[in-house]
């Protein structure tokens, strides 16, 4: 007996920043399961369309459009094709991306299609009877031979449009590579955030502990070298010096402008750099500071500067990731290969918009050698899908944000869940550690 979908529902539902977003309910003889879609602010230009509403509720950014979509148009027409969720997911992606027949998902709307397309991947696991994590290493080619938990990657001080602070720079990472599992890498950088806040206390007082998007602090400074230092004293306060390692995403195309970056895009003074004098910035800081990945730091089409700094951070060992570079789309993986532009793909599953091709995106970033860095969006929700994915296709690190806020610790709280679950079935897992780069072709080479 195949097990087909019974239903298909959707609903407009809130994100972590209050702003609407796309919930949806798909419903087998194994139960119902429930996606819900995030929701980038520093978005690229290459991303696949989310629809918004326009008019007057909620700003403009209502999603009932999306939702109807769902209801009347995705929804009956998967009902109607009846296919067997335990084949897998890509003939319903498939069949979801002809049926919006746009190039970038505009005419059904990227935030309908993905929740139609995580709620599935779900019940293609429940299909099968096994968990989340499994089945998307199930659908990847290229699976990990054994489970790889990632490290994670958490942003604990907070600028560019994600926060109110004059910060320029969008985020600043830490990285718990010298744990021996994800518990213990979270238990440090929860000590290494509390005396982060201890430390912005002391220094610019109590009003200044709020947060931004992503449940950083968005303390009142704005040169990266002030955010390391006080990231880099909360790591020795916290005891964990030597083992925590750092990551950096400027988001620099939001302060690309004329073909110069505005370092003072967030004050009423301007701070123009020229790409090559950001370079020697990046150069300085991956000199003084643990950075060992470096995220975005020229903007989406500058693309001499990413072959030229390509070169450098090659030598400086530090991964470089392409966020808004890449929009986890084929095609520009493909570009920024023959470029030679970059080492990791930023894998957001919106930016896309179906399961299946943020999977292909992965298989081919794999294949050229590449490491895959998954990561959340800011706007998030409850949704806890990126750890399953990151654990299914064994990339060994992730992002979701500080730990902190329920929608970022919602990943990390799951992450830890799959650790235990591994542990307590004696299947065994490696917490990524220091191999967090390239823990997929370790696994796959053992
Ligand atoms: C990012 O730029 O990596 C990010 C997570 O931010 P946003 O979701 O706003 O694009
Ligand atoms: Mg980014």
């Amino acid at each position: 007996m195949p097990t087909i979908l019974t239903s298909v529902r959707a609903f407009q539902r809130l994100d972590s920043r209050g702003k609407p977003t796309v919930q949806v309910e798909v419903e087998t003889k194994d139960g119902k399961f429930r996606a819900i879609v995030p929701s980038g602010a520093s978005k690229g230009d290459y991303e696949a369309i989310e629809l918004r509403d326009g008019g007057e509720a909620y700003g403009g950014a209502g999603v009932r459009q999306a939702v109807q979509n769902v209801r009347e148009v995705i929804g009956p027409a998967l009902l109607d094709r009846r296919y067997d969720l335990e084949i897998g997911l890509k003939e319903i992606d498939s069949f979801m991306i002809a049926l919006d027949g746009s190039p970038d998902k505009s005419d059904l709307g990227a935030n309908a299609i993905l929740g139609v397309s995580m709620a599935c991947a779900r019940a293609c696991a429940a299909a099968k009877k096994i968990p989340l994590y499994d089945f998307l290493a199930g659908e990847l080619q290229s699976s990990p031979h054994r489970y790889i938990v990632p490290v994670p990657f958490f942003n604990v001080l907070n600028g560019g449009v994600h926060s109110g602070n004059t910060m320029t720079f969008q985020e600043f990472m830490i990285a718990p590579t010298g744990a021996a599992s994800i518990a213990q890498g979270i238990q440090w950088a929860s000590e290494v955030y509390q005396a982060l806040k201890s430390i912005i206390i002391k220094e610019f007082g109590k009003v200044a502990t709020g947060i931004g998007d992503e449940g950083g602090f968005a303390p009142p400074i704005t040169q990266p070298s002030e955010a390391l230092d006080l990231i880099m004293a909360a790591v020795k306060a916290a005891g964990h010096e030597g083992k925590i390692k750092i990551g950096i995403d400027p988001a620099s195309s939001e302060f690309f402008d004329d073909g110069y970056y505005d370092l003072g895009f967030k004050s009423d003074k301007p701070k123009k750099l020229t790409s090559t004098e950001l370079a020697d910035l990046y150069r300085a800081l991956v000199d003084k500071y643990p950075v060992v990945l470096l995220e975005d730091p020229f903007a989406q089409d500058d693309w001499e500067s990413w072959k030229y700094f390509h070169v450098v951070s090659k030598l400086h060992n530090v991964e470089l990731v392409g966020d808004d570079l890449l929009a986890t789309n084929i095609m520009r993986i493909e570009k920024a290969a023959e470029a030679d532009a970059c080492d990791s793909l930023l894998l957001k599953v919106n930016q896309i918009g179906t399961v299946s091709e943020a999977l292909a995106a992965t298989e081919r970033a794999y294949e050229l050698g590449w490491s895959v860095f998954v990561s959340h969006r800011s706007g998030e929700t409850t949704d806890d899908f990126i750890a399953d994915l990151a654990v299914g296709i064994g990339c060994g690190h992730l992002k979701a944000g500080a730990p902190c806020r329920g929608e970022r610790v919602a990943k990390y709280n799951r992450l830890m869940d799959i650790e235990e679950e591994l542990q307590a079935k004696k299947i065994g897992s490696s917490y990524a550690g220091k191999s967090f780069r390239y823990a997929h072709s370790q696994a796959k080479s053992e």
